[in-house]
């Protein structure tokens, strides 16, 4: 097409309502996120690879508004090889009903894919060879809103040492991206006492996640 046939074509368009040419659709996006989990899933960047049964590289909508993430896959986890599964899962799921979203209108992933032994903590030094990856995940789906749940996620994703309190006191930024923090579902688990600040902390997400 001459160039200014193209330019008068475009023009036309615009003057239409259609600005963009193209917009990824859900198929591009589930397609590529499949394409890169199994590129990645005999990675062995870091010793977590030696321990894992399955890589957990996270799942959901592809074209998800909020993104959760959290620390590390635990047992159930790594024998399903889906993020957030088992008891903490259920609770998890619970908190997102409780704030109106289902767990298929999110995406789920973790700061690293493969499960430390024993839920030790991952180290820095793995937590920085996995963190490529959700960067990259980030990047395709891009959200509006990340909520992250436990100390070790929110530490590694805002790159400080500061407490959970720290943390949630305030929303953050990270790829430009809102990040809001809150307990992990396993925590809440452990210590009831924390479920009123989790709501609370919940509330608020949902207050920003309404406006969208
Ligand atoms: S934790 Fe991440 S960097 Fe380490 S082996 Fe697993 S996928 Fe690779």
């Amino acid at each position: 097409m001459p160039v200014n046939a193209l330019r008068q074509y475009l023009e036309m368009l615009k003057n239409n309502g259609i600005k963009e040419l193209y917009k990824p659709i859900d198929t591009d996006k589930t397609a590529l996120l499949a394409e890169l989990k199994a590129k990645y899933s005999s990675c062995d960047k870091c010793p977590l690879s030696q321990g894992r049964t399955n890589f957990v590289y996270g799942e959901g909508n592809p074209n998800a508004k909020a993104m959760i993430i959290g620390e590390a896959p635990g047992k159930e986890e790594d024998l399903s090889g889906r993020p957030f599964v088992g008891a903490a899962g259920n609770l998890l799921e619970k908190m997102l009903l409780a704030i109106n979203l289902q767990r298929t209108d999110v995406y789920i992933a973790n700061i690293v894919k493969c499960r430390p032994p024993q839920n030790r903590d991952p180290e820095a030094t793995e937590r920085l060879a996995c963190m490529p990856y959700l960067v990259e995940q980030i990047e395709i789906i891009r959200p509006k809103m990340l909520l992250v749940v436990g100390l070790v996620a929110a530490q590694t994703l805002l790159g400080n040492t500061n407490t959970l309190q720290w943390h949630r006191d305030k929303v953050h930024e990270f790829m430009g991206i809102p990040v809001y923090v809150t307990y992990h579902p396993a925590a809440l688990l452990r210590n009831s006492n924390w479920k009123r600040p989790a709501w609370e902390d919940l509330q608020a997400f949902q207050k920003d996640y309404n406006k969208l």
